[in-house]
């Protein structure tokens, strides 16, 4: 499985996590899934109400906002992100423990090296974990 991200929203993406430091950030992914092809359109960097640098969660009411525009572009929600600004683009326990949702992809970018580290994930059943794939075009 892969997931195909544009430059454009690449660069989105890393922006908002960079900005949430030395907090974890997060945000969604949105687009369209057509056979195999997992495609971004869209990144919408949410806040995180936690406001810690181990923890992440987002706020409710924007989660809702963002959904409510997402079906409204026709699109789906993909990926859940978020930071890791001290460890490894690793899953957490924690991490498991929350992912709920077995049919869209979390992606965490880690900020322990001098460059961010993306990677990408499934996880199902909140435990196990396989990786995904990046294409950035
Ligand atoms: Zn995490």
């Amino acid at each position: 499985m892969t997931i195909q991200i544009p430059k454009q929203q690449k660069k989105e993406m890393l922006s908002w996590l960079l900005e949430g430091l030395p907090n974890e950030a997060c945000g969604l992914l949105a687009g369209v899934r057509q056979d195999n092809a997992i495609a971004v359109k869209k990144f919408y960097g949410m806040h995180n109400v936690d406001e810690s640098s181990t923890h992440f969660s987002m706020d409710a009411r924007e989660q809702f906002a963002v959904m409510k525009e997402i079906r409204e572009n026709g699109y789906m929600l993909l990926a859940n992100v978020h930071s890791h600004p001290d460890t490894k683009a690793e899953p957490s326990e924690e991490d498991k423990r929350l992912a709920y949702d077995s049919g869209i992809i979390y992606l965490i970018c880690s900020f322990m090296e001098k460059e961010p580290v993306v990677k990408a994930y499934r996880i199902i059943d909140r435990k196990r974990v396989s990786k995904v794939s990046i294409q950035y075009e």
